[in-house]
């Protein structure tokens, strides 16, 4: 059965359709890109499967529930967490307060000595064990990209979507990162990433879903669909 199912998911601001009858499956344990040129819907699409935005047509089903019309809080709650393209930090608290923060908002909140193990791991599963007393604002980039990971994380999701993780990294730090992203598929997570490096999507998706101008103009295997004539020029823009 599927984990995410979007059934002709429609996004309407006043005249302008953003995304257009989006519908796609994903089954768990995917990890699966979601392209396509700027403008295309895919924030929008991840809006609305997180619930920051309100569907204006179709549905959206978790696990076979809908969850779209739910609040972001309730969807988070039934496993979906999400990254954001400007990171969210809470800068004037410490690495392990920030995702202290995320574990009491879990359905099952987390506190004490038990909140502090929990909070060492999920650092430990970022790349930032024994950092927890550090201010979030002296960290670099990379490592605030990681403790957004670690906060999404600490819900313990059944679907992480990342708007574009990996964006602004350096050489290093993507390859970093790439493997970070690795090691949760490989855990099992179910992944679904706006991505713009296309070295990343071929590292980590075995399957694409290309939108343009708020339509899916392709979905399958990635080295079929980045090869496809009408995404290439989707991307070009001719
Ligand atoms: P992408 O993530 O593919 O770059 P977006 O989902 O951000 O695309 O945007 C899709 C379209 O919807 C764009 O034309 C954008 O200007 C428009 N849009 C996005 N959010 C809003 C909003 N809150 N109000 C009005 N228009 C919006």
């Amino acid at each position: 059965m599927s984990l995410l199912s979007l059934k002709s998911v429609t996004k309407r601001f006043g005249g302008l359709t953003a995304v257009n009858g989006l519908s796609f499956d994903l089954v768990a344990g995917e990890t699966v890109g979601l392209l396509g040129p700027n403008g295309s819907g895919k924030t929008t699409a991840l809006n609305m499967i997180s619930g920051y935005l309100p569907v204006s047509d179709g549905s959206v089903a978790l696990g076979g529930d809908t969850i779209s019309g739910l609040s972001p809080d309730r969807i988070a709650h039934k496993g979906v967490a999400r990254t954001f393209q400007l990171v969210r930090a809470l800068p004037s608290l410490s690495v392990g307060e920030n995702v202290l923060a995320a574990l009491a908002f879990r359905r099952n909140p987390l506190w004490g000595r038990d909140a502090e193990v929990r909070i060492e791991t999920l650092l430990a599963q970022v790349g930032l064990a024994g950092r927890a007393r550090q201010p979030a604002d002296s960290l670099t980039y990379i490592d605030l990209k990681r403790m957004e990971l670690a906060r999404a994380l600490a819900t313990e999701p059944s679907l992480l979507l990342l708007d574009e993780w990996l964006a602004g990294l350096n050489p290093t730090e993507l390859r970093a990162g790439i493997d970070l992203i690795t090691s949760l598929r490989e855990s099992g997570m179910t992944i679904l990433l706006v991505e713009h490096v296309m070295d990343a999507v071929r590292a980590l998706c075995s399957r694409c879903i290309v939108m343009n101008t708020g339509t899916k103009i392709a979905d399958g295997p990635t080295a079929d669909v980045l090869s496809d004539p009408e995404v290439v020029r989707a991307y070009l823009g001719v």
